[in-house]
């Protein structure tokens, strides 16, 4: 059976429900890269996600993909706080991505849901590049769902882009199936939870239902393999049995509750602590292959919690309302305990 093919709401883009988010290739040389995104394109993605704010990786899908511009659908975001900067971005994203429109075009990371009149003019600015012909349609991501609901309500945008998995809480789920009602677009970010999911099998069948007809999952890809795990599905595409919610099952037992996410929007810290990773890292060190996460670098990072000032930046800007130091102090704890476990195991294994 082939994968299924969605519209993205009232953009009318259709396309295999199976998008490439490229924050990830940011970090991969120029060749890897473009061996990475034109094996994507012939393997049959087609919607690629992009930022102005993800370093060079609007440049790498201009040298890989510039020549199939006309087959493929083109997202990205700017930051910009003000139309003249918002304006600027769209033409360096232009001039980066080799092409001379983009078919979405979305505010990053808003706090705010821009409308016309509200004294910004940033909704005004974007209506005049869709005029222009320079971005064919208006989207916006967000992190908060207050925000986000709001973006829905306001009937504004074609294209919503929000963290959706199937560790969603039940409020994520209404907002998914709001913009389904309001034939509004959903790019769905973060559908592994910024690495605690591990099963790109469950991932994948929880958003092929019914339900998510209008959902894209943009699946960050680093490595070539993670890739060819993603491309698997285009030809066998995972399905809802009882074998994946059970998966699901336990996942959500394991993950529910405060944990953070990753997102970073918590960054930076005065004191320098890599705070997405730790306040998470005793679940990164269960789930993700552990060797990584106990290693000297990290160990070092961890060191660093110890300096928390509790000035609570970090938790102010958190959009999950999440304690930060407090589960920074929690995951310490958690983190020793594991590496004096490992130790003990060491120590046994040395004496025998
Ligand atoms: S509360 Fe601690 S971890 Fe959070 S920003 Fe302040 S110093 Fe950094
Ligand atoms: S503490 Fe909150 S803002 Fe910071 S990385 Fe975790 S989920 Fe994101």
């Amino acid at each position: 059976m082939k994968i299924r093919e969605i519209t993205l709401g009232s953009t009318g883009i259709r396309t295999p429900q199976n998008g490439f988010g490229a924050l990830p290739i940011q970090r991969d040389d120029a060749d890897t890269a473009v061996q990475i995104l034109r094996r994507a394109y012939g393997g049959g993605m087609i919607f690629f996600d992009t930022a102005r704010a993800y370093s060079d990786s609007e440049e790498k899908i201009g040298l890989a993909l510039a020549d199939v511009r006309n087959q493929i659908f083109l997202a990205t975001k700017s930051r910009a706080r003000n139309p003249r900067d918002l304006r600027q971005d769209l033409e360096t994203s232009l001039q980066k991505l080799r092409t001379d429109y983009v078919d979405v075009f979305q505010f990053h990371q808003a706090e705010q849901c821009y409308a016309p009149g509200d004294g910004t003019d940033m909704y005004e600015e974007m209506e005049k590049l869709k005029a222009e012909g320079k971005i064919c349609h208006i989207g916006i991501t967000t992190h908060k769902i207050g925000v986000a609901e709001e973006i829905v309500a306001s009937d504004l945008y074609e294209t919503l882009q929000y963290p959706f998995s199937y560790l969603a809480a039940e409020r994520d789920l209404d907002l998914v199936a709001a913009c389904r009602e309001h034939n509004m677009g959903f790019i769905a970010m973060k559908g592994l939870a910024g690495g605690l999911i591990n099963d790109s099998h469950a991932a994948f069948a929880f958003m092929n239902q019914p339900q998510f007809d209008h959902v894209i999952p943009i699946w960050g890809v680093q490595r070539m393999r993670e890739l060819e795990e993603w491309l698997a599905f285009m030809e066998n595409p995972a399905e809802m049995d009882e074998s994946v919610r059970q998966v699901i099952g336990q996942d959500k037992e394991e993950l529910s509750g405060d944990f953070c996410r990753g997102c970073g929007y918590c960054m930076p810290c005065p004191q320098g602590i890599t705070i997405n990773q730790c306040a998470r890292i005793g679940l990164m060190v269960r789930r993700a292959p552990s060797e990584d996460w106990l290693s000297e670098h990290w160990q070092r990072e961890m060191e660093k919690v110890r300096t928390c000032i509790h000035c609570n930046s970090c938790s102010f800007q958190c959009p999950y309302d999440l304690d930060t130091p407090a589960l920074l102090q929690r995951n310490l704890r958690d983190y020793e305990a594991i590496l004096a476990g490992q130790k003990s195991v060491e120590d046994h294994l040395t004496l025998h």
